[in-house]
C-alpha cells in the first residue's frame, strides 16, 4: 500500500539521551512504514545546541511561527554538571522557556487514560488537562529580606512621575517582602489560549484564583476572563454546550477531587506549577502526561510532560535493556499529525493517529507494558517488555487495526 503523503512539513525538534533514542524508534517502527514524513528537522540536543550557542532553538521556534505545528523531543535543560559532563560553552537557558518566550504560549497538560490503570482518585474518568499561565507572579519576583525594624512600601511611579505608595508593613524586627507582577496582555493571552483550547476539545473551562483574599491582584485576572468570555466566546460555548466557570483555587480543588474529570483548569503560573504535579501523580504516572503549548495566534507545539530519563539512558549506553514508557511522546508525534492534518484537510493523517493512539492504548490494555506501569495495571497477565519490544507490540496492533 501506498505511504500517507503531508502537505506542510512538521517542525521536528529532536532532544537529548533516553527520549533521543525513543524519538528514533517511534519514527522507524511507527511512522516511517505509513507516512511519507515531511518535517522540518532541528537538532536541539545539547550537543548541537551549543555548536550553534543555542541560535537552533530559536530557528526551531521561528519555524513553528512560519508552518504552525511542531513536535518537540525532551531536552536536557543545561546546569553546572552537564557544562562539565558536555564540555558545555555555557549554562543554555532551558530550550523550553526559550521558546515559549517565542511563542508566547500556554501549556495544556493532559494524562493518556487507560482503562487497566486506575486513577488514585476513584471518581476520576476522564482526563483533567491543567493549563498554566507561564508568565509573571512569583517567578518574575524580586525578594527583599529585612534584617530589622523598618518599613516596607509598595511605590509607583507613571511615567510623568506621579507617585502612589502604599505601606506594605512597618518591620518591628526581621521577616521578608516580595514585589510582583503581571501585565493585562499576557493574562489575556492566556484566557484567549483556555477559552481556545476548550472549545476545541469541547470541554468545560474552570479558572480559579484567590479574588476574595487579593481584590486587586487576582481579581484582575478573575475581570480579564470574564470580559474575553463575554465578549469574544459566550455564543460559542453555548453552541458547543460547554461551560465557562470561575470559582475560588480552594472550591476548585474541592470540586476537582469529586468530579468525573473531562474538565480544562486553567491555573496561576504558581497554582499551575503545584497542580499539574498532584494530577499527574493522581492519573499514575508523568511517563503517561502529555504537553501542548497554544500561542495566542493558533500556533502548536506538542511533547512529552516528561524530562530525557537520564537514568534509563545511562543504563543504554551500558549496553544494559531499559524499559522506557513511550506513551507520551508517541502521543506527542500523533497529536502533532493530526493537528496537521486538521490544518492540511488531510483526513488519512487524521484517521492514521487516532488508529495508532488507539493501538498504543490497546497494546497496554492487554498487559503489555513497560516497567513504570507494572506496579499501576490492573491485568492479570502482565508482560513486561523493553522500550523498542514495546513499540513493535504497538505496531503489530496497529497493523491489525488499519
Ligand atoms: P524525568 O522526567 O526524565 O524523570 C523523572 C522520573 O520519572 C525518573 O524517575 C524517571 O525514571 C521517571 N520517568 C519519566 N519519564 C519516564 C518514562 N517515559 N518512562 C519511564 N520512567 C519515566 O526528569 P528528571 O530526571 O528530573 O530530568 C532528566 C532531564 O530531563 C534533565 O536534564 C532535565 O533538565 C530534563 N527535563 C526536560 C524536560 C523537557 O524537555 N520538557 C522536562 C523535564 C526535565
Amino acid at each position: 500500500t501506498e505511504r500517507i503523503k503531508m502537505l506542510t512539513p512538521l517542525v521536528e525538534m529532536d532532544g537529548d539521551e533516553m527520549t533521543r533514542v525513543i524519538w528514533k524508534m517511534i519514527k522507524d517502527i511507527l511512522l516511517t512504514p505509513y507516512i511519507e514524513l515531511k518535517t522540518e528537522y532541528y537538532d536541539l540536543g545539547l550537543e548541537h545546541r551549543d555548536k550553534t550557542n543555542d541560535k537552533v532553538t530559536e530557528e526551531s521556534a521561528l519555524a513553528i511561527k512560519k508552518y504552525g505545528v511542531g513536535v518537540k523531543c525532551a531536552t536536557i535543560t543545561a546546569n553546572a554538571d552537564r557544562v562539565k559532563e558536555y564540555n558545555l560553552k555555557q549554562v543554555w537557558k532551558s530550550p523550553n522557556a526559550t521558546i515559549r518566550a517565542i511563542l508566547d504560549g500556554t501549556v495544556f497538560r493532559t494524562p493518556i487514560i487507560v482503562d487497566s490503570i486506575k486513577p488514585f482518585v476513584k471518581t476520576w474518568k476522564k482526563p483533567i488537562t491543567i493549563a498554566r499561565h507561564a508568565y509573571g507572579d512569583i517567578y518574575k519576583s524580586i525578594e527583599y529580606r529585612v534584617k530589622a525594624k523598618g518599613k516596607a512600601e509598595l511605590v509607583f511611579t507613571t511615567e510623568s512621575g506621579e507617585v502612589s505608595s502604599q505601606t506594605i508593613h512597618d518591620f518591628a524586627g526581621p521577616g521578608v517582602i516580595m514585589g510582583m507582577h503581571n501585565l493585562d496582555q499576557s493574562i489575556q493571552d492566556f484566557a484567549r489560549a483556555c477559552f481556545t483550547y476548550a472549545l476545541e476539545q469541547k470541554q468545560d473551562l474552570w479558572f480559579s484564583t484567590k479574588d476574595t483574599i487579593s481584590k486587586t491582584y487576582d481579581h484582575t485576572f478573575k475581570d480579564l476572563f470574564q470580559e474575553i468570555y463575554d465578549n469574544e466566546y459566550k455564543d460559542n460555548f453555548a453552541a458547543a454546550n460547554i461551560e465557562y466557570f470561575y470559582t475560588l483555587i480552594d472550591d476548585v480543588v474541592a470540586r476537582i477531587i469529586r468530579s468525573e474529570g473531562g474538565v480544562v483548569w486553567a491555573c496561576k503560573n504558581y497554582d499551575g506549577d503545584v497542580m499539574s504535579d498532584m494530577v499527574a501523580t493522581a492519573f499514575g504516572s508523568l511517563a503517561m502526561m502529555t504537553s501542548v503549548l497554544l500561542s495566542p495566534e493558533g500556533y502548536y507545539e506538542f511533547e512529552a510532560a516528561h524530562g530525557t530519563v537520564q537514568r534509563h539512558y545511562y543504563k543504554h549506553l551500558k549496553g544494559e535493556e531499559t524499559s522506557t514508557n513511550s506513551m507520551a511522546t508517541l502521543f506527542a508525534w500523533t497529536g502533532a499529525l493530526k493537528k496537521r492534518g486538521e490544518l492540511d484537510g488531510l483526513n488519512e493523517l487524521v484517521d492514521f493517529a487516532n488508529k495508532l493512539e488507539k493501538a498504543s492504548i490497546q497494546t497496554i490494555e492487554e498487559g503489555v507494558i513497560t516497567k513504570d506501569l507494572a506496579e499501576l495495571s490492573e491485568v492479570r497477565q502482565k508482560r513486561v517488555v523493553n522500550t523498542e519490544d514495546f513499540l513493535r507490540e504497538v505496531n503489530k496492533r496497529l497493523i491489525a487495526i488499519l
